[in-house]
């Protein structure tokens, strides 16, 4: 099965949120937690990228880079970038992959690649 990340869909306006918001931002109404859960597209744009050092230990890298990218929907979420060079505004691609690992808990996240 492949993992996916999902969005939270507000049912009364259809406004996508992620990560989960109590309320939604658009109508502001819905506050009886009524959304339905849609798996984020995979594909998009890198808008920008900052490479991370001095991670916590639970992280088993020594350092990262994090992307900011513009999935197709329009969204913008935020998730390691694998790429040898990356560019801004270039294509990437999502998996979703275990992004930290501690003993009794792991983290899953979007982890993008070239293309
Ligand atoms: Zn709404």
């Amino acid at each position: 099965m492949a993992l996916e990340i999902y969005a939270y869909k507000c049912r009364k306006c259809g406004q996508l949120h992620y990560p989960y918001r109590m309320v939604c931002k658009k109508c502001g109404k819905n506050d009886v937690f009524e959304f339905d859960t849609v798996p984020l597209p995979k594909n998009g744009k890198l808008l920008t990228f900052t490479t991370v050092h001095n991670l916590p230990p639970d992280f088993n890298v020594a350092k990262l880079t994090l992307g900011i990218v513009e999935l197709e929907n329009g969204m913008r979420v935020t998730g390691q970038l694998k790429a040898p060079s990356p560019k801004m505004g270039m294509r990437v691609t999502g998996k979703v992959e275990i992004v930290r690992e501690a003993e009794y808990s792991k983290n899953f996240g979007f982890v993008f690649y070239p293309g």
